[in-house]
């Protein structure tokens, strides 16, 4: 079966298009799509590509940053402005892998994968969806729930700079340096007067897409980032997770580890 690929100069036009047909997916760095693509994924007789230069730039210089959908992991580790992000960029599989790979396709990568959408969720992102008719600004948390998502273009996404140190990002995984996440975690934790003030925490393969930790969230706010300040937020860890069963790890040993991790990223224990 042959495949059409539809190429636009405007991002508005390749979201119009996009949206018009089911089986027409947006092609990003590739990483994903092409491997689906050539094991002739039924699904797919459309693959939609913009070429718009805005879809690979980078804002960084001011304290509201905006990624295009089309950034590599690469061009993030290449910019010394985003050097708080480039903790989770490295986590996304090999250099070849990060040469290619793009912030928009890791949003819609299925689980286990998403390592860099879990920072981003801690950063409170907006996603900027582009469409036929104008851009709409989305939460990435209620992108990430939405159900038509392939049908949608994520043109950039957009967060606030964390405060320095704020922001710190984990990954468990059983091969080193570049293995697929046992789980993921991040969080910005704002610091007030020695006060967490505003904590977000999110986890990474611990449901069908990276989520919230808002228990964890909740039991962090006005403590010390200490062993008896955190403790509240480690027992309350694994509520709303709902973690698979996979090749990478079963459910129970995500749950069983994950109390252990994030305590050990919230005491900043041999973190990167
Ligand atoms: C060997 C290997 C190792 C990997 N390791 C990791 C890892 O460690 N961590 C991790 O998180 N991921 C990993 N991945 C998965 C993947 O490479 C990344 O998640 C990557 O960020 C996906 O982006 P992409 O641009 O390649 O997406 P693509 O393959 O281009 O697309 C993936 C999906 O997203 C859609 N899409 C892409 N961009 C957009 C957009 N802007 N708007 C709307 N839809 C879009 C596509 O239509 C497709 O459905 C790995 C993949 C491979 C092959």
């Amino acid at each position: 079966m042959s495949v059409n690929v539809r190429t636009f100069a405007r991002l508005a036009d390749a979201a119009g298009a996009l949206a018009s047909e089911r089986s027409a997916r947006f092609l990003g760095g590739g990483t994903l799509l092409m491997r689906a693509v050539n094991e002739a994924d039924p699904a797919i007789e459309t693959i939609v590509r913009a070429t718009d230069p805005s879809f690979s730039q980078i804002s960084a210089s001011s304290a509201r940053i905006e990624l295009g959908g089309g950034v590599t992991m690469a061009a993030i580790l290449a910019d010394r402005d985003l050097a708080f992000l480039h903790p989770a960029a490295r986590a996304v599989g090999g250099p070849a892998v990060r040469t290619a790979a793009t912030v928009g396709g890791n949003l819609f990568a299925p689980s286990p994968y998403g390592d860099f959408a879990t920072v981003l969720l801690a950063l409170d992102a907006i996603v900027i969806v582009a469409g036929g008719f104008g851009q709409q600004e989305v939460p990435l948390e209620e992108f990430l729930g939405r159900r038509d998502r392939t049908s949608s273009l994520a043109a950039s996404i957009v967060f606030k700079r964390p405060a320095a140190q704020a922001l710190r990002f984990l990954k468990v995984t059983r091969v080193h340096p570049k293995g697929i996440s046992v789980l993921s975690i991040a969080a910005q934790l704002p610091v007030a007067g020695g006060r967490i003030s505003g904590a977000r925490v999110a986890y990474g393969a611990m449901d069908k897409t990276p989520m919230r930790a808002k228990a964890a969230e909740r039991a962090l706010e006005g403590r010390a980032l200490d062993a008896a300040g955190v403790a509240a937020a480690v027992a309350v860890a694994t509520d709303g997770t709902a973690p698979v069963d996979d090749a990478i790890a079963s459910a129970w040993w995500r749950r069983e580890i994950l109390p252990v991790h994030l305590r050990r990223l919230l005491l900043g224990v041999g973190l990167l």
